[in-house]
C-alpha cells in the first residue's frame, strides 16, 4: 500500500457527474483536484471487461499524460434479474448513433429489459451500483477500491438530483431513490464517518482510510 502525500490529483474522468462526486468527496481532506476534462486529456477506450480493468486504463492515462496521480472511477448498476447487466456497459446503454449520451432512453432499456423478464414485483428486481476507483501514480503503481451498495430499480424515475441512473434506484432501507437525495445524503458519508451510502462514498472511504489515513 501507498501513501498519497501530495494534495494535488487528477481526477481521471470526463464525465461531470462523477467528478462533481468525486470533488464533494476529496474536498474537505484538502486536495486540489483537476479534471481529465480541464486538462483536455484524450479519453481512453474501455477495452476491459471488469471495472478493474477499466478504472485501472483510465488512472493509469491521467497519472502519465499528467506526471501526477490519478484517481478514476469506473462504475456501474448490475441487475439480477439481468443477470448483472447493464455492468460495465452501463455508460454504453446510454449511447445514441451519433454518440450522445441519453439516460432518459438508457433507463427505458432497463425497464423494458425487466418487463420482458416478468420482473415487476421489487424483490425481482434487485440490483447493485458498483464503483471501483482506482488511485494511479506516473510510475505505473496502482491502487483499487470497490464499493457496492444494494437496491432496487423502480419505475417510473423520480428526482432530479444526481447523474446517470440516480431516478431509478432505490437503495435498500431507503423510501426516497438516489434522484431524490441531495449530494449529501447519497455520499451518506463525510472524513471520520464510520458508514457510507453510496458505492462511490463507499468506495472512497476505504481510499481514504488506506492512502490518506483519513
Ligand atoms: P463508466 O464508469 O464511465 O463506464 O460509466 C459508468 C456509468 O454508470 C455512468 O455513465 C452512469 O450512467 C452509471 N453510474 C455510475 N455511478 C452512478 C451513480 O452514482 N448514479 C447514477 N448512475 C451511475
Amino acid at each position: 500500500m501507498r501513501r498519497l502525500i501530495d494534495k494535488t490529483l487528477v481526477v481521471a474522468s470526463h464525465n461531470a457527474g462523477k467528478i462533481r462526486e468525486i470533488r464533494d468527496l476529496i474536498g474537505p481532506l484538502g486536495f486540489e483536484a483537476k479534471s481529465a476534462a480541464d486538462l483536455n486529456f484524450v479519453e481512453p477506450d474501455e477495452t476491459g471487461t471488469t471495472f478493474e480493468e477499466n478504472a485501472t486504463i483510465k488512472a493509469l492515462a491521467s497519472a502519465k499524460a499528467s506526471g501526477l496521480p490519478a484517481l478514476s472511477d469506473d462504475s456501474g448498476l448490475a441487475v439480477d434479474a439481468l443477470g448483472g447487466a447493464p455492468g460495465v456497459y452501463t455508460a454504453n446503454w446510454a449511447e445514441r448513433e451519433d454518440g450522445s449520451r441519453d439516460f432518459q432512453m438508457a433507463m427505458e432499456k432497463v425497464e423494458e429489459a425487466l418487463r420482458d423478464k416478468g420482473a415487476v414485483t421489487p424483490e425481482s428486481r434487485t440490483a447493485r451500483f458498483v464503483s471501483v476507483l482506482c488511485l494511479a501514480w506516473p510510475d505505473g503503481h496502482v491502487e483499487l477500491f470497490r464499493g457496492e451498495v444494494e437496491g432496487y430499480v423502480v419505475w417510473p424515475p423520480r428526482g432530479t438530483s444526481g447523474f446517470g441512473y440516480d431516478p431509478v434506484f432505490q437503495p435498500r432501507g431507503y423510501d426516497t431513490t438516489f434522484g431524490e437525495m441531495s449530494a449529501e445524503e447519497k455520499h451518506g458519508w463525510k472524513p471520520g464517518d464510520p458508514e457510507a451510502l453510496s458505492h462511490r462514498a463507499r468506495a472512497f472511504k476505504l481510499f481514504a482510510e488506506t492512502c490518506l489515513g483519513a
